[in-house]
């Protein structure tokens, strides 16, 4: 039976870019390689569900971003939305309805926002692209409910502003009216607080977490920060090296982790508390290895302190070691 409540499904999702071969590997027979930025991913996204991914720079989470909301195309693997087949579907017009229901935040207000446009040519845009409203009394009426909801009150304020006249959290939030103009099904944010101070980021969270609570959208968050994503999330996905290897409820996640580099970054972050249980596992070693070079067997063993034999030989199934409710591991110690 279907899971009617699972607005998206990622099957072995795989990105790899070619790496163009020098002209000696030519002249010596060595195959080109790639770049496995997204090295086999499964993941759902329930309606009004928040699922943050989680992940170093490198480790491919924007990669998974940009291929939900159609801005890269996968090598291999599915995108399944409302159970619909939409990995091949390309085209401006073929794509109109999904772009309608899948909308997506950056992280970089300053470059997303066009300096000459005021901000109700910027939210209005996708209304207009995406032919979503009839005439300018219906769009006047869109774009200021889209600023409301956004905390841009009152947006008859802001609708003749330029970007520059605004503040930082107030461009952010241009870019969230802007996302939300076309009233989406499913959100995906892409460190969507990262460029702002501490002050304004708790209330962008919580502007995210009122449209989930009013309108049930769902929502990918995009993240490198633990206690972030434990703050906003429902469920929480970690990502290494294109790979998911842990995923589970955002406390177990946070307070329970199993896979040793979640504990590491779990341990990198005092301010959510201490984590008595894991607190011996040492720092990790080195840097995450490049996406063309990713390491035979586990792939996390080249910085893994409890690194053994097996792990170097064969790499874990992953996320498919269950260690608690719904909370699935990658590791041959998770057990
Ligand atoms: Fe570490 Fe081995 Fe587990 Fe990989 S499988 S995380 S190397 S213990």
């Amino acid at each position: 039976m279907p899971d009617i409540a699972e607005i998206l499904r990622l099957e072995s999702l795989q990105v790899h870019f070619p790496i163009q071969s020098g002209l000696f590997d030519r002249v010596l027979g060595r195959p080109a390689g790639a770049v496995r930025a997204v090295d086999g991913i499964d993941l759902n996204i329930r309606r009004g569900e928040i699922v943050a991914l989680v992940g170093e720079s490198g480790s491919g989470k924007t990669t998974v971003g940009r291929v939900i909301s159609k801005l890269a195309q996968p090598t291999a693997g599915r995108l399944l939305f409302e159970g619909r087949d939409m990995t091949s579907v390309q085209g401006l017009s073929a794509l109109r309805p999904y772009r309608h229901r899948v909308q997506m935040i950056f992280q970089d207000a300053y470059q997303v926002l066009n300096p000459r446009h005021t901000v109700f040519d910027i939210v209005a845009e996708p209304l207009r692209s995406l032919r979503l409203v009839k005439n300018g009394e219906q769009l006047v009426e869109r774009v200021s409910e889209a600023l409301a909801s956004a905390g841009l009150n009152p947006p008859s304020d802001f609708l003749s502003r330029f970007p520059h006249e605004l503040s930082g959290g107030q461009r952010q939030r241009v870019v969230i009216a802007g996302a939300l103009a076309a009233r989406p099904d499913l959100i995906v944010a892409d460190e969507p607080v990262s460029m702002l101070d501490v002050s304004i980021r708790a209330q962008i969270l919580q502007v995210l977490v009122d449209l989930r609570d009013k309108y049930n959208v769902a929502l990918l968050f995009i993240t490198h920060d633990l206690p972030l994503a434990w703050l906003i999330a429902d469920r929480i996905a970690v990502l290494y090296l294109g790979k998911l290897v842990e995923i589970g409820s955002a406390d177990e996640i946070t307070f329970n982790p199993r896979h040793p580099y979640t504990v590491a970054l779990r341990n990198a972050t005092p301010q959510i508390g201490s984590n008595p249980g894991r607190a011996e596992l040492p720092e990790l070693q080195g840097e995450v290895p490049s996406a063309a070079r990713v390491p035979k067997g586990c792939r996390f063993h080249t910085r893994c302190p409890l690194a053994f034999d097996r792990c170097k030989a064969e790499e874990p199934p992953s996320i498919a070691i269950e260690v608690g409710p719904q909370h699935l591991s990658a590791c041959w110690l998770a057990k």
